[in-house]
């Protein structure tokens, strides 16, 4: 057994062991529950056993008596899934002039910038990315990449192609109108068959910070809402549907649509329809958060600053009131909006959950397990459990305390590949 205090970085350790591998470790998050003195064997393919008893002998190597390492001081949980990231874009650019120029930039750089991210997510523990949309057809071919599985590591990624909204109504810079293809129907099919894994509806417009609210009617009915949930099922696709304001989110509620992004204004009756109809709730606080924490990026006054505190203070409420009514919250950053880097930017979404209230262990399931099992991705991930695929981070810090140890210090392991060093903030193109 090679003891953890032998000296080498447990990268090299990691490296040093043949397959099966088999690791012990004082401490696990399985993606649902916390373990001690835990027992993972894996190999490049799969976990083989996870669990706290010592495995059965047909799972390790022949002969093999103890662990291939100890790491008793060490906490071990599945990668990180961020589900909400729009991968075309970065968010890093804070000065609004300069990532004005960058979305006119031609598809071809979009999608090579894109790729320079996915090794920098995966160092960062983000081993899976529920793409939010775009216009140039980034998200689809980073998918198409990863399904083509040419044996460079890169996260999961899905994506809905280009957004659907209406002509004229927000949502142009990620998005196709229906109205260019003759309707919602026709807008759904036509995302199907080019390819997209779930379909984003723009239903509302954005918030009005200098208002503090929801200026603008909801772009999409109830009955439009409906004819899109519809006809998504009809092709076996989740809808993913971009809401803020209490309107809007009344009428996501009754297409029972899959998920409401954003949420922003809506209230503690609508959350209990959502849990009753099963449908889940990304908050993404970061890019209203950004806009709290450097309002000079954008030149707010002090009153939209207490719009914005109003706003976040809303929100984080409402957080508190999902996690007493069960409602099936699932974190994701919006990354690669304006001020949220891809993730820096993540990490940021869960310290915001956790300064809201929400409770640590419900964060972390809200970033593994409980992302991949709502949202339908069809890989098993997001748990440390017997067939699933290895992916998962290690750590010596206390990342069952809270999540802000998660931002780094992590030794991440991909289907035998193994990273550790995180990824730095400073560095431009997130
Ligand atoms: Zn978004």
């Amino acid at each position: 057994m090679k003891a953890e205090s032998s000296g080498t970085p447990l990268e090299t350790q990691l490296r040093n062991c043949s397959a099966p591998v088999w690791i012990q470790l004082g401490q696990a998050f399985d993606g649902e529950n916390v373990n001690k003195d835990f027992h993972l064997v894996y190999s490049e393919r799969e976990i083989l056993y996870a669990g706290e008893q010592t495995p059965p002998a047909e799972l390790v190597k022949s002969g093999q008596q103890d662990a291939d390492l100890l790491l008793p001081n060490h906490t071990v949980m599945p990668g990180l899934i961020e589900a909400h990231a729009h991968l075309f874009l970065a968010g890093a650019e804070r000065d609004p002039s300069v990532r004005a120029e960058t979305l006119k930039l031609d598809a071809e750089i979009l999608l090579a910038q894109a790729e320079a991210r996915l090794p920098r997510l995966l160092r960062a523990g983000i081993i899976a990315v529920r793409d939010a949309g775009d216009k140039d057809g980034v998200g689809l071919a980073l998918q198409a990449r990863y399904r083509s599985n040419r044996g460079v590591p890169m996260p999961y990624v899905d994506s809905p192609g280009p957004a659907i909204h209406h002509k004229g109504r927000y949502g142009k810079f990620m998005g196709e109108d229906m109205e260019a293809l003759g309707g919602m129907e026709a807008a759904v099919a036509d995302r199907v068959q080019r390819g997209a894994y779930r379909i984003k509806l723009l239903a509302t417009g954005i918030i009005n910070f200098e208002k503090g609210a929801v200026t603008t009617q909801p772009q999409m009915s109830a009955e439009e809402l409906v004819a899109a949930a519809t006809a998504a099922k009809g092709y076996g696709k989740q809808t993913m549907v971009h809401c803020s304001g209490h309107s809007g989110a009344d009428n996501c509620i009754a297409a029972k649509v899959d998920t409401i992004e954003h949420g922003f204004f809506m209230d503690r009756d609508q959350l209990a329809q959502m849990r009753d109809r099963n449908m889940a709730w990304v908050p993404t606080f970061a890019p209203v958060q950004f806009q709290l924490d450097a309002p000079e990026c954008i030149g707010w006054s002090s009153q939209v600053c207490a719009n914005l505190r109003r706003i976040i203070d809303a929100h984080s409420r409402l957080l508190q009131a999902a996690a007493e009514l069960g409602v099936c919250v699932i974190a994701g950053s919006d990354a690669g909006s304006h001020g949220v880097p891809h993730a820096h930017g993540f990490f940021d979404e869960l310290e915001q959950m956790e300064r809201a209230g929400y409770p640590t262990l419900s964060i972390l399931q809200s970033a593994t397990s409980r992302s991949v099992e709502r949202l339908g991705f069809d890989q098993a991930m997001g748990r440390l459990k017997k067939g699933y695929l290895p992916r998962f981070i290690l750590s010596d810090r206390p990342l069952l305390d809270s999540v802000r140890h998660l931002r780094s210090g992590a030794t991440v392991v991909f289907d035998g590949h193994i990273f550790s060093g995180g990824d730095d903030a400073g560095q431009p193109g997130m």
